[in-house]
């Protein structure tokens, strides 16, 4: 069977389905919103051009630099990867490759952020381009955050019983706050054991940034959905963040309102027309979908978990794949035997993701080749500090 992407409303699909062309960076539309400090000689290099300097770049750097690329790179960036995974299990590949002095991570802020916490001291960590966030972890201001804890801590009598859990898409500021009241660090394939360690310290967890992946982890665990309740950070101060203090007091885990612009597209009447198209679909999300997805889904887990269900499937199976398009692009091209779908067919890159485009590589890596770092992600020693705490909390939970 020829591996496809199902396309069934044509007029809205997303150019990334078929591969997204590298276009020099002048031609991206959203090129003015990105890092401009990127020197003009790289703004009108073409693929062609890029490919062979980022190469050259490379090979003259040898194992002095590490690339790593985040499953949710387009192809033109991940064919540079010398590893793809998650932010943790890069993180972690980089901070085992003391060789590497340079690691250049392409993915977004809070990645490298972790890059920098877990690599040692003489590696540096440099990140392509300085405008690519992550929405999600910047609905979590430090300010908001302490405002709430504040609150709570009020509405409680004190915060001794409320332990605050991140999850790995954050900013390392709240890695740090997590770390110095208590808290723990959690990625989507570990949350539920992290809960469990959470609970075992306090009555109550605080999760933040994304609400989608603590209720639907609070739910595997047993949790009622009227036992968690919502955080509207955006209310002002004095507002317990929109619930009622006996909802508060009631609750067993506070979620914090954030989530994932690129997950929370999926619906389930995307689900319900693909099981009436392909009766014998197998439907996979990742857990920062919202709750009602996940429990429309077949199976729920992290993209590493993910790439592993389509990859153990047997050939001939149809999976249609809730999470963001690069990757589900690149499973149905690996794996030819199988019909391989985004759920959402008009959905399209993680925009901020997408800003790792190949002259910022190129920028990045010849910089680096004739001595000169720039981009360099430095999380401040004391943030460093507190942010590893709670890192190793995780660790020490595997
Ligand atoms: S896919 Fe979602 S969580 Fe991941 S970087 Fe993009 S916006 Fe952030």
């Amino acid at each position: 069977m020829v591996s496809s992407i199902s396309r069934p409303v044509p007029q809205l699909q997303c150019e990334s389905d078929f591969g997204i062309e590298t276009l020099p960076l002048s031609q991206e539309a959203s090129f003015g919103s990105w890092q401009r400090e990127i020197p003009e000689a790289y703004w009108q290099l073409g693929s062609d051009e890029l490919v062979t300097r980022v190469r050259e770049a490379r090979a003259s750097l040898g194992d002095r630099a590490v690339i790593l690329g985040h499953h949710y790179q387009r192809e033109d960036i991940i064919q540079f990867a010398d590893e793809r995974g998650d932010s943790f299990m890069l993180a972690q590949y980089a901070a085992e490759r003391p060789e590497s002095e340079y690691i250049v991570f392409c993915g977004v802020h809070f990645m490298a952020e972790a890059a920098d916490i877990l690599s040692a001291a003489h590696q540096q960590v440099v990140l392509p381009n300085m405008e690519a966030g992550c929405s999600m972890a910047d609905m979590a201001a430090p300010a908001d955050v302490h405002v709430a804890w504040r609150e709570l801590g009020d509405l409680f009598g004190s915060t001794e019983d409320l332990i605050p859990v991140t999850y790995m898409n954050s900013a390392a500021s709240l890695k740090a706050f997590c770390g110095e009241h208590g808290g723990v660090v959690c990625t989507s394939s570990n949350a539920v054991k992290v809960l469990e360690w959470a609970f075992e310290q306090g009555k109550r967890v605080f999760f933040f940034p994304d609400q989608h992946l603590g209720r639907n982890t609070g739910h595997a665990m047993g949790i009622p959905l009227e036992e968690m309740t919502l955080w509207n950070w955006r209310l002002p101060a004095g507002n317990l963040g929109g619930a009622a203090p006996e909802q508060l007091e009631r609750s067993r885990v506070i979620l914090w309102q954030g989530h994932c612009s690129v997950h929370q597209r999926f619906t389930t009447t995307q689900i319900e027309e693909a099981r009436e198209r392909h009766p014998d679909v197998q439907i996979v999300v990742h857990p920062e979908c919202r709750y009602d997805i996940v429990q429309a889904a077949d199976a729920i887990g992290s993209t590493a978990y993910i790439a592993n269900y389509v990859a153990e499937a047997p050939a001939g199976s149809v999976i249609g794949v809730g999470t963001e398009i690069n990757l589900v692009s690149r499973l149905a091209k690996e794996n030819p035997d199988k019909t391989v779908f985004c759920l959402d067919p008009v959905v399209c890159p993680c925009s901020t993701m997408y800003r790792v485009h190949p002259a910022y590589l190129a920028w990045v890596m010849e910089s680096l080749a004739a001595g000169h770092v720039v981009n360099q992600i430095v999380v401040p020693e004391e943030v460093q500090a507190h942010a590893r705490i709670a890192l190793e909390r995780m660790l020490a939970l595997r």
